[in-house]
This record gives C-alpha cells, structure tokens and sequence, in this order.
C-alpha cells in the first residue's frame, strides 16, 4: 500500500497530476489553480483505476480530490449511472452536488440528489433518467432501492463513501448493506474522511481491491490558520457571555458569519428564540426542522443574508460556507473528533478563522482531551466581567422568554416536534412520513388522523411509559 506526501517544492500543477485540459481550465475558471496535497496525493491513482482511502483535514478539498478524477473518467467513456457518492447528511449532500455541477459544466453534466424531505416520486423520476452522478443519503437510497425498479446502479464505475467514518459507524448499516448488494463488484471504491477508525481499515481488508491510502501526515487535527480559544466563565451566566462574544463579533466583522454549535435540538431552538428575543437575527438547523426549513435557513445563511447560525452537530460535517469566520461552541464536545468537525466549519481552503470553545467548571476534562487529540493548547479569549455583567438580566430574562416560548408552542406545533423526535429515535425519516400523508390525500390524512388522535388517547390512558410503541405507531401513520 502506497503512503506518501508530496515533498515541498514538488507539488505538481493539475495537468501535471494527469487531468485533461478541460478540467484545469475549469478549476481555474472557479479559482482552484494549485492541487492541495490531497488532491496532489490522490488525483493520479484513482486516474490510474486505483481503490483510494483518503485522510485529511476537513478543509482540505477533499471533494475536489474524488469528482475531479470521476469527472475526467465519465468525459472519456459518458453515461449514467457512471459515479455514486455517499455522505451522511442532507447538507452535504446537496453541498457536494453543487461542486459537481459547477466542475463538470463543460460536459453537460447531470446530477441527481437523493435525500429525505423531498419528494420521492420526484426524485424517482429523476433517477430513471440516469443522471450521471448520483448523491445520495443511505436511507432514502435504500428506501428508492426498494421501493422501485426504474433505475438501476449496476454499471456504476466509482462509489464514493464521503465522512467515511460516520457513515460506517453510525446507524446506517442496515440501509448501506441494501446499498451495496445494489451496486456491481466490480467498481472504483473511494474512502474520503478526517478521521480514519478501525470500521474503515476493517472495510478496507474486506472490499476494496488494494486500495492506494493517503493521510495527512501533519501532526495536528486542525489547520494552522485556525485560532483555538477558550473562554471560561461559571455555567449560569455562559449565554451572557455568548451574547457579548457575538455582539462583539458582528460589530467587528460586517461580512462575516458566525455558527454556534449546541448540544440538543431543544437547546439550539432555545438559543435561536433567545437571540432573536435580544434582537439578533439568526437561522436555525437542528434534525427536528422540516428539511424544507432546513434547506431555506442555510440558504438565508449561506447567502449572508443571516449572519448567525445556531445548529447541532448535524451541520457538523462538511459544510463549506467561505463567509464564516467564527465557530463558537456552546457545549464542549464530547468527543474530540466531533469538536474537530465542528471547527473545520471555519479556516477552510486557506483562510483564517477562530473558535471559541465556552468552558465551565465541570468541562476542564473534556478540554484536555480534545487538546491531546489536536495536539495544540487553546488560548484564552479574554472576556471583561465587568463588560458581561450590564447585560446579565437582559439576557436572563430573554432565555426565560425562549424558553416559555417553547412551552407555550401550540398543541398541534409540540406534536408534530415530538413526533419528528419519536420517528428519527425508532431510526425512521420523518420527512418521508409527512410525504406519506400528502400522498395519500385529504381524505386519508383525516382517517389516519382520526386513527392517531385515537391512538393516542388510548395509549395516553395506559401510563407513559407503556403507550410509547402505540404512540409512535399512530404518529407514522399520519
Ligand atoms: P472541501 O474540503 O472539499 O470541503 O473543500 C473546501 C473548499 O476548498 C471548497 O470551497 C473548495 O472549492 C475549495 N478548494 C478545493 N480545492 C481547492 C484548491 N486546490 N485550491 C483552492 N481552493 C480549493
């Protein structure tokens, strides 16, 4: 197995790796005119028809690394279905689609993306006229899989599995299982993640054909253009010094953005109410939003029309949005390869950037993992008590207000949120069963309602803790 890194002042330009004139002019044409090592590293085995494990920072241009050479191979020999590429979250999803598009223009290219929240006859449609490149999320892959036989995915030359790690290691082996026994054995297979885990080098030895590995060899998780901060302060009164530090941040960088990460959906939705309270605009993007509102809130942000996002570690992954300057993390993450994701958010493709990670009392540990793993020591970023303490009640009463918000949240609205909840705890897609109910039309969506309301009446009557199956039961069903 090959493992090297370019030595400095050999890295070759993108003809030099192999690619044809077509694609260096269009690389240029969108400013990427050197390879980063990545892309030096993998472009030219995967040209040569090579299996690929690829391991670099987030930031790094990964995705560049694999459509690149799938590009050139699809413009030598055209059809559809030629590329598959899967990855984790909708966002991606659609992130990746859209460096695609741009990258093969020339060529006419047609891409299709296939995730959950939008409309699956559509999507259907889409796929029977063999695009040649397909996105996808496991399990509305697998659900089109099944479901239907106007498409098929046999001659596919490249399966691409992006945030590899997640992907392997998370709850999509079930769905990824029925992905592969619909794919031919015969493939390029291309591995892309920051972090490279025992599943992979297990998938690895399993099936893929010798497969040429490239990892970073810098010494650290995160870039050297990304400033590591921590603030401490005691837990009560950590959201008056995040609304300091964001005040701070928006007066001082007029066309940046800034995410904030949380640890639950309830809180990032707190926080989103609060800071709208305290009259900040922001967008929201956490698993129990509609993936319409999804789709439309990273919109807003990715246009900079919103200058601050609140998300879980659903946004996490991969998202490219050049603008942001600034990550904050509400919680310190529990495991350091979540806390290197969520920063990669920033200091991306060479830019600068900062994170401020708000540390407690009861976090000091988790501090100390995360800086062995990165192997850099965050510095402090210094907030003045006495800057913090003038808005401490504003800000007090803002979040009682959210969280009253919340609560006061109209019966059918509170419903709705907990059945989302209770369809992605049992692993289903809720987006999908709200299509369910549209498909089937007024008249069913009353009967099924009615079904549920009783359903749920009678479950409710039998004790908490026993009613949950009926509950979700009748909550699908609508
Ligand atoms: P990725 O790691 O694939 O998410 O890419 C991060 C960002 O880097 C994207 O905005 C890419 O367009 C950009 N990018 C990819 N390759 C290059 C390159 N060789 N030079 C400059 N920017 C790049």
């Amino acid at each position: 197995m090959a493992d090297f890194e370019v030595e400095k002042g050999k890295r070759l330009s993108f003809s030099g790796l192999g690619l044809h004139d077509w694609l260096v002019r269009q690389c240029e044409a969108v400013g990427i005119k050197q390879p980063t090592p990545i892309q030096h590293n993998c472009i030219p085995p995967i040209l040569k028809g090579s299996d690929c494990i690829g391991c670099a920072k987030t930031g790094s241009g990964k995705t560049a690394a694999f459509a690149l050479p799938i590009l050139q191979k699809l413009s030598e020999d055209p059809y559809g279905v030629f590329g598959l590429v899967v990855t984790p979250t909708r966002e991606l999803g659609i992130q990746i689609a859209e460096q695609f598009r741009v990258l093969g223009k020339p060529i006419g290219l047609r891409v299709t993306v296939v995730i959950g929240g939008i409309d699956m006859v559509e999507q259907g449609r889409e796929l029977s006229k063999k695009p040649h490149i397909v996105i996808a999320t496991p399990g509305r892959l697998a659900d089109h899989i099944k479901s239907t036989s106007t498409f098929d995915l046999h001659a596919i030359k490249f399966l691409v599995l992006d945030e590899a790690d997640r992907l392997l290691e998370g709850n999509f082996g079930p769905d990824l299982e029925v992905i592969f026994d619909f794919l031919p054995a015969k493939r390029q297979t291309l591995l892309f993640s920051a972090t490279i885990t025992d599943t992979m080098k297990e998938l690895q030895k399993m099936s893929m054909d010798k497969p040429f590995s490239w990892h970073s060899k810098a010494p650290v998780a995160t870039v050297e253009q990304l400033d590591q901060r921590y603030v401490l302060m005691p837990a009560q009164v950590k959201d008056a010094y995040l609304m300091y530090i964001i005040s701070e941040f928006t007066e001082k960088n007029r066309d940046h953005s800034l995410i904030i990460f949380t640890s639950t959906c309830k809180y990032c939705h707190v926080l989103s109410i609060m800071l709208r309270n305290l009259g900040m605009q922001c967008a929201t993007l956490h698993s129990l939003v509609k993936q319409k509102t999804r789709i439309a809130s990273l919109a807003m942000f990715k246009s900079n029309h919103v200058r601050i996002l609140v998300a879980t570690d659903l946004a996490s992954r991969g998202l490219d949005i050049p603008m942001v300057q600034m990550i904050i993390n509400h919680n310190v993450p529990t495991s350091p390869k979540d806390y290197i994701h969520r920063v990669g958010r920033t200091a991306r493709a060479g830019r600068g950037g900062m994170s401020i990670t708000m540390v407690t009392q009861f976090d000091v540990k988790l501090v100390q993992a995360i800086e062995k793993t990165i192997n850099t020591k965050m510095t402090e970023y210094k907030v003045p008590e006495k800057n913090v303490l003038p808005i401490l009640n504003e800000v007090a009463l803002a979040k009682s207000k959210a969280e009253m918000k919340l609560e006061e949240l109209d019966f059918g609205e509170r419903r709705a949120i907990h059945k989302r909840k209770q369809l992605i705890l049992e692993g289903k897609d809720p987006d999908e069963a709200d299509e369910e109910i549209k498909r089937a039309g007024p008249s069913q969506k009353k009967k099924k309602s009615h079904q549920q309301e009783s359903n749920q009446s009678s479950s409710e009557s039998h004790g908490k803790h026993k009613s949950k199956g009926k509950q979700s039961k009748g909550k699908r069903s609508r």
